[in-house]
């Protein structure tokens, strides 16, 4: 091979196989981590200064934030599997709470939380204790749950969830306070453009769930040090090399094998994991796969307003679902108290919006005092006007926006050995960090099936 400049790998065993993973999210990661313990040397290319990608740390004013407030779901088990495989325990990393969907008390909200009860027992007795709702509300979801139960938690023919919900009759109420926010929070679309099969396979996993996977699971680390950088440090010890602030321009073909080039150095391999986001992914395979360079998806903002007030401030809860009504300049959905998390964030709150280009509209400043003014009211709390500062992190590409009948590839493409990792391949989930794990685990299997 012609070297253009310094390699990025210099294998020594001639009969190792070796293999570049393009992009260190949780995707990348994961791919990587499983053939490094495969035996293949792995290299993982990432174009920024940390791994994590869409789910990493963020510092500002001297604290570890994240780009944006996580959630996991006890039925994340692969990622949960990972953590345990690069040597870290979920339990002191995560928080386990029971699903629960609890607004600020008298807020016109409802406070549904699951007992310690097992599976379907958990979920009735939240409907039935539920407060907030009357009782045609407590009838069309307990409608709504045992409908889905009997379909299996599956459609033959996909919808819009709002055509769903319809077909369920379910009343005004159920639909803002449950399902809305919780369609916006697992898909990041609205109920009117969101793929209802993909929201029921997410329910499946919660609602109608065993009790432990249906918890919900907070970070007590930022979200690099939750998987990614251990999973560095793995892939180190397995002789594999990480290399960051690469980012990788061209993939062209050198008989059996792979050329990477990034910036102005080339370095050959037997095999790639293409593990960038899907923008990214079909520019890189421009030449060489014309059904993936071709694929396009619309993308859903995530916006998260950080908000620091005095230290002495503290929620009653860890975080709260807020009641988000536009059209009276509410834009929060969630809000997280950061103080409860992490150690060292007393007084730092999070308020989350999913699907949020409208809000955007409104400039960060605005939207900032807005959200304060949101919090105060609806907690009866005064002091939450005055912000001591503030920070609003969007990411515009957050996640493809699930609509219904969307086209997703499978992880192979039509040149041997490159495969694809990413939340945007073809599965049951939403773009979420289980579907990136799982989808960087299938991208090494089939490496490991063509080597
Ligand atoms: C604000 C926000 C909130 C979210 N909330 C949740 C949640 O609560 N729960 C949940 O499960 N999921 C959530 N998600 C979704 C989840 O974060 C993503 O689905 C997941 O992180 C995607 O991982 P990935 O590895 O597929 O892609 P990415 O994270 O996009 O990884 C791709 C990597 O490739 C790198 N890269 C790009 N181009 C190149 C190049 N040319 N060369 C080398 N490297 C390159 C990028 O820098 C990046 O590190 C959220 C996402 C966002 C943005």
């Amino acid at each position: 091979m012609e070297n253009l400049g310094q390699k990025l790998t210099s294998p020594t065993v001639e009969q190792t196989h070796t293999v570049a993973v393009i992009g260190a999210g949780w995707a990348g990661c994961a791919a990587a981590v499983a053939l490094a313990k495969n035996g293949h040397r792995v290299t993982l290319l990432e174009a920024a200064r940390l791994p994590g990608g869409r789910a990493r740390r963020v510092e500002q004013h001297d604290y570890k934030l994240d780009n944006g407030q996580h959630i996991l779901l006890g039925a994340y088990r692969d990622s949960l599997q990972l953590i345990k495989t690069v040597g870290l325990k979920p339990s002191a990393m995560l928080r386990r709470y029971p699903l629960q969907m609890r607004y600020p008390p008298d807020c016109g909200g409802m406070d549904f939380i699951a007992p310690k009860l097992p599976a379907p027992l958990h979920l009735a007795w939240a409907m039935l204790r539920a407060k907030g709702l009357q009782t045609a509300d407590k009838l069309a979801l307990a409608r709504f749950s045992s409908a889905a139960r009997w379909m299996n938690w599956q459609l033959n023919n996909d919808c819009s969830v709002t055509q769903l919900l319809e077909r369920f009759d379910q009343t005004e109420r159920v639909i803002q306070l449950m399902w809305r926010p919780l369609c916006i929070a697992a898909l990041n679309t609205p109920p009117e453009r969101a793929s209802a099969k993909v929201f029921l396979n997410v329910l499946r996993d919660s609602l109608g769930a065993n009790r432990s996977a249906s918890d919900m699971l907070l970070p007590l680390q930022d979200l690099s040090a939750l998987f990614p950088e251990a999973a560095v440090r793995f892939i180190e010890k397995q002789h594999g090399k990480v290399e960051y602030g690469v980012r990788v321009r061209e993939i062209t073909r050198s008989g059996k094998r792979w050329l990477v080039t990034a910036d102005q150095r080339t370095s050959e391999f037997d095999a790639v994991v293409l593990a960038t986001p899907p923008w990214v992914t079909s520019d890189l395979m421009q030449t060489l796969d014309t059904s993936i360079a071709s694929m396009r998806f619309d993308y859903e903002a995530i916006t998260t307003c950080y908000l620091q007030y005095a230290p002495t401030v503290k929620l009653d809860r860890p975080f709260y679902a807020l009641i988000d009504q536009p059209e009276h300049q509410q834009w929060g959905q969630f809000v997280f108290d950061r103080g409860q998390l992490h150690n060292d964030q007393a007084g730092l709150l999070a308020v989350v919006i999913s699907a949020s280009a409208e809000a955007n509209e409104m400039g960060q400043e605005n939207l900032c005092s807005k959200v304060s003014q949101q919090l105060a009211n609806v907690l009866h709390r005064p002091e939450l006007n005055t912000t001591l500062w503030h920070s609003v992190i969007t990411e515009k590409r957050a996640t493809f926006a699930c609509t219904p009948d969307l086209k997703r590839p499978t992880n192979l493409t039509a040149c041997e050995n490159i495969v694809l990792a990413g939340d945007y391949t073809a599965s049951d989930y939403p773009a979420t960090i289980e579907g990136a794990v799982r989808s960087g685990l299938v991208a090494a299997k089939l490496l490991s099936q063509q080597k």
